[in-house]
């Protein structure tokens, strides 16, 4: 039965695919159009069926045309509390939800429509996000989308093998979209990015991939790999995402394994953006949602100019409107049109996630690189843990964390599932210390410099 859904969603996908390939050719007047259009269905939508908008709507007595700027800026703290007042299907409950999300280990469909992601988003606060199955079929549209930009060719006789290594969750869409799209038209292949590296090495040694996805860190350790003579892969196609990925990393790659390299960037939300072909910044998928850069006071900011955070709103999310959504994201737009053609805007700068790996010693007193998944893989798993910071300090790693209700039991379990992780990655008596605090910085303050996974140990014998 979820097969077939399964494939009725991918059949609706592939005919989505086909309106975004038009989208691309279009004016840029035509693509506003669009939005108006979209944007005006999703806000009507709201204020009818999701009783937290229709409160708002109640109250400020708003009336059509909307304006996007008269709905209120949602934050993810707000989000998460109103959940259950803002989704439009009053059969989903965030404390059932999250029962789904306990015991998922596929692509599983929630009450046989819905699919369920959670994420911690780059401020370290989860957050729940629900498709029903026509907006996943957008969402797999866009993942097409991007596949074609990248030159990848699903129809092909060859089926390329397709390697990403990244969460190992069905509840991040890294994962989920492959897993959901699997008819066969590709090898694929996910590597755990919380696997020792070694692993990692063995693996992509013996699949060959075509085509290789992962958070830039990783594929930059995985270059080191290579240029120290254990990795031995020729990927064509090299996809970086959910980190930043800096000009000198985007180059050793292309030298090293000699294919081309892509930017990609994605909130759990549905906003996307990828590399323009002129390599002259990452097109934002407009056609399917709206981003409004803007300062510390939510006021906008002039294209070319460096924004606070960004306001999502997804165009194609109804059961679940995301309205102005605050990401602490700093992003500099282009204040031109792209020279390729396309109507999108482009993201020229941006200052996402940008963790440390950390290094920590074997028994033999080897570097062991950490990469800072382990720790969002670790933490993430706890309900309780509201906020967190990991501090590689010269004594030891210090968990600072920030507890939803905080007992003493949560640091316990927390350090046993950490010590745990970093053991099985061959650390030696990994020493850990939790500090639990009220008020973690506010990551916005500090720049885009801010960081969950923070390294204070000069990495001095390498
Ligand atoms: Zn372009």
């Amino acid at each position: 039965m979820d097969n077939l859904r399964r494939l009725g969603d991918l059949a609706r996908a592939i005919a989505y695919r086909q309106a975004l390939i038009r989208h691309e050719f279009w004016p840029r007047a035509r693509l506003e159009e669009l939005q108006q259009r979209q944007l005006d269905k999703l806000l009507h939508w709201a204020i009818q069926r999701s009783p937290f908008y229709g409160e708002l709507y109640s109250a400020h007595g708003m009336s059509r045309p909307y304006s996007l700027q008269d709905f209120p800026i949602l934050d993810k703290k707000t989000y998460m509390e109103c959940f259950d007042r803002i989704v439009t299907d009053p059969r989903l409950r965030l404390s059932e939800l999250q029962e789904h999300m306990a015991h998922i280990s596929r692509d599983e469909y929630y009450l046989g429509e819905y699919r369920v992601l959670t994420t911690a988003g780059s401020s370290g606060q989860k957050t729940v996000v629900v498709f029903n199955r026509k907006e996943w079929s957008i969402q797999e549209a866009a993942s097409m989308r991007i596949a074609a930009m990248m030159g990848v060719m699903p129809f092909s006789l060859r089926r390329p093998v397709l390697v990403t290594i990244g969460s190992p969750s069905p509840l991040h869409d890294s994962y989920r979209l492959p897993l959901s799209m699997d008819i066969g038209l590709y090898r694929y292949c996910v590597l755990p990015a919380t696997a020792p590296v070694e692993e990692l090495v063995q693996r992509l040694n013996e699949l060959q991939p075509q085509i290789i996805r992962g958070f830039p860190s990783m594929l930059g350790l995985l270059v080191t790999e290579q240029l120290q003579g254990r990795l031995h892969i020729k990927p064509g196609i090299i996809a970086g995402g959910g980190e930043p990925l800096s000009q000198e990393l985007r180059k050793q790659l292309e030298t090293v394994w000699q294919g081309s390299v892509f930017d990609i960037y994605g909130t759990q939300e549905g906003l996307r953006a990828m590399d323009c072909s002129t390599g002259q910044g990452m097109h934002i998928f407009e056609d399917l949602g709206i981003v409004e850069v803007v300062d510390e006071d939510n006021r906008p900011v002039p294209d070319g100019t460096l924004g606070h955070k960004i306001l999502f709103t997804s165009l194609f999310g109804f059961t679940q409107p995301i309205i102005r959504y605050e990401i602490s994201d700093m992003m500099v737009l282009a204040p031109e049109p792209c020279p390729c053609g396309q109507p999108f805007r482009r993201i020229l700068a941006i200052n996402g996630r940008n963790d440390d790996v950390l290094y920590l010693l074997d028994r033999a007193g080897k570097q062991v690189a950490v990469h800072p998944v382990h720790f969002w893989n670790a933490l993430e798993g706890f309900a309780d843990i509201r906020q967190y910071q990991v501090v590689h300090e010269p004594e030891g790693i210090c968990l600072r964390l920030m507890l939803e209700g905080g007992n003493g039991d949560v640091a316990r379990n927390v350090t046993t599932e950490v010590s745990q992780k970093l053991r099985a990655l061959g650390v030696d008596r990994p020493s850990i210390r939790v500090e639990l605090v009220t008020k973690l910085e506010d990551r916005s303050s500090h720049m885009g410099k801010w960081k969950n996974i923070v390294s204070n140990v000069t990495r001095s014998s390498v």
